[in-house]
C-alpha cells in the first residue's frame, strides 16, 4: 500500500490535532471509581465535536470516515493520550451491529444515544462455562405471552455496572445444533430481573461484573437478526472488537516502549547488552505488528470486511504489552513491583490482554486454520 497521506488525510489529521490541543480531558482521577464519569465526560467532548463515532456512515451520526482515517483518528488519540470513550463497547460493537443487522425501527432507536454516550452498553457473551467455546452458552430465553425471558449467569461483563443496554447472546432452542439455537438480544439493564455484581480485577479495579439473570424481560422487537440466527452477529461482533484494536494499540506500545528507555537511561542501563537486545526484540515486533495492520488495512479496503488477520495483531498487542511491562518489572525491581506504581499496575493490567477479546492460544488456532490454511485440529 501507498504509505503517504493523500492531502484530505493530512487535512483530516490536522483538523483533528487542533481540535485535540483545544479540548484536553485533563488528568484521569485518582479514584478509579470516578474513571466512568471521566470517560463519559470525554465522550459527551467528542460527540459535541463530531468526532464519535467516526467510522460510522453520516446517514447514522457519524463521520463517514475510510479505513486510512479510521487509523489516523486512532492513532491521534492515542498520541494525544486521550482516554478511551464511556462507551467504548456501544461505539466498536453495539452500533456497527445494529447498522449491520439491525433493523430501520433499531436503528432509529438506539445508534443515537451510543454516540451522545446517553446509553452505555455492554457486552453479554461470555458464561462461567463457555468463553473461548462460547457456542456452548447456556443462559436460556424462552416466549411466553409475546415476551422473552432469559434466565443465566454472564461474567467478566465490562461496563455491566454503568450500562443500560447489554449485547446478550441467549440460548432459544436447546434442541437445535449449538450454533443454531442461539438468539442475539438488547437486554434492558434496569429492571427487576438483572442483578449487576462487581468483580475486581487483579489491578483492584472495579472494571468487569457477574450479571445473574432470573426471567428479565426482552421483547420481540430487541431481537437483532432472526430468533437461532444469532451466532452471525455474535460473529461481526468479534470481528468489530479484534478489528477496533488496530492503529492506536500500536501507539500505545511504542509510548510504552518510549517510557521504558527512559526508565533505562535514569538508571544508567542503556549500555547493557542484554537489555538492549530484549528492547530491540520489541522494537521490530512492534514494527512488525505496524506493517501487518497496515497490510489489514489494505485487505480489507480490496473485500470490505475485516479477515481473519485482525486476530495475528490482537495475539502480537497482548505479547509486546506483557513483555514490555514484564522487562520494566525487572529492571524496577522491588521498586517496580511496589503496590500502586505506574508500572505495577500496567503490569497487573497486561495479565488480562492475553485472555479479554479472545485468548491467545485460541487466536492461534484462528490464523493457523484461516490465514495459514493448516487443517483444523478438532
Ligand atoms: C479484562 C477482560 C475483560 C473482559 N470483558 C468481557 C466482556 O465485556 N464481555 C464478555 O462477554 N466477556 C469478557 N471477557 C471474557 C473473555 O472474553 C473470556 O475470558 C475469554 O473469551 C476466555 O474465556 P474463559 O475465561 O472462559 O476461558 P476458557 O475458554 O475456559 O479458556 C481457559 C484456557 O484454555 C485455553 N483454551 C480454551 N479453548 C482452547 C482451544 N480450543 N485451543 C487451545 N486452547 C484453548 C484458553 O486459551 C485458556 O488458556 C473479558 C475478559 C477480560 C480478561
Amino acid at each position: 500500500m501507498d504509505l503517504t497521506l493523500t492531502e484530505s488525510e493530512a487535512a483530516f489529521r490536522d483538523e483533528l490535532r487542533s481540535w485535540l490541543e483545544g479540548n484536553d480531558p485533563g488528568p484521569p482521577p485518582s479514584d478509579p471509581g470516578e474513571q466512568v464519569r471521566f470517560e463519559l465526560e470525554w465522550q459527551k467532548k467528542l460527540h459535541a465535536g463530531g468526532w464519535a463515532g467516526v467510522s460510522w456512515p453520516q446517514e447514522y451520526g457519524g463521520r463517514g470516515a475510510t479505513l486510512i482515517e479510521q487509523a489516523i483518528f486512532l492513532e491521534e488519540l492515542a498520541r494525544a493520550r486521550a482516554p478511551r470513550p464511556a462507551n467504548i463497547l456501544g461505539l466498536v460493537m453495539g452500533g456497527p451491529v445494529v447498522i449491520a443487522h439491525g433493523d430501520e425501527e433499531q436503528k432509529e432507536r438506539f445508534l443515537e444515544p451510543i454516540l451522545s454516550a446517553e446509553e452505555i452498553w455492554c457486552q453479554g457473551f461470555s458464561e462461567p462455562e463457555s468463553g473461548s467455546d462460547l457456542a456452548s452458552l447456556k443462559a436460556r430465553a424462552v416466549k411466553t405471552n409475546g415476551t422473552w425471558k432469559v434466565t443465566g449467569q454472564k461474567v467478566w461483563t465490562s461496563y455491566a455496572h454503568a450500562a443500560k443496554w447489554c449485547m446478550l447472546l441467549a440460548r432459544t432452542d436447546p434442541d437445535a445444533p449449538k450454533h443454531r439455537g442461539i438468539t442475539y438480544f438488547i437486554l434492558d439493564m434496569d429492571q427487576p430481573g438483572v442483578e449487576v455484581r462487581p468483580l475486581p480485577q487483579i489491578t483492584g479495579d472495579p472494571e468487569f461484573n457477574e450479571i445473574f439473570l432470573e426471567e428479565a424481560e426482552i421483547p420481540d422487537e430487541n431481537i437483532i437478526g432472526q430468533v437461532g440466527g444469532g451466532w452471525e452477529v455474535a460473529i461481526t461482533t468479534l470481528m468489530f472488537e479484534r478489528a477496533g484494536l488496530g492503529a492506536a494499540a500500536v501507539l500505545g506500545l511504542r509510548r510504552t516502549l518510549d517510557e521504558l528507555v527512559e526508565v533505562i537511561r535514569e538508571r544508567g542501563l542503556q549500555d547493557d547488552p542484554l537489555i538492549r537486545q530484549r528492547i530491540a526484540d520489541l522494537r521490530i515486533g512492534i514494527e512488525s505488528m505496524r506493517l501487518g495492520g497496515l497490510r489489514a488495512i489494505t485487505e480489507t479496503m480490496r473485500t470490505g470486511v475485516p479477515g481473519p488477520e485482525g486476530s495475528l495483531g490482537k495475539w502480537q498487542w497482548a505479547d509486546y504489552n506483557q513483555g514490555l511491562t514484564e522487562l520494566a518489572n525487572e529492571i524496577l525491581g522491588p521498586e517496580g513491583m511496589g503496590a500502586n506504581t505506574e508500572w505495577s499496575y500496567r503490569f497487573l493490567r497486561a495479565r488480562g490482554n492475553s485472555i479479554e477479546g479472545g485468548t491467545t492460544e485460541v487466536l492461534k488456532n484462528v490464523i493457523a486454520e484461516r490465514v495459514l490454511g493448516l487443517p483444523r485440529f478438532r
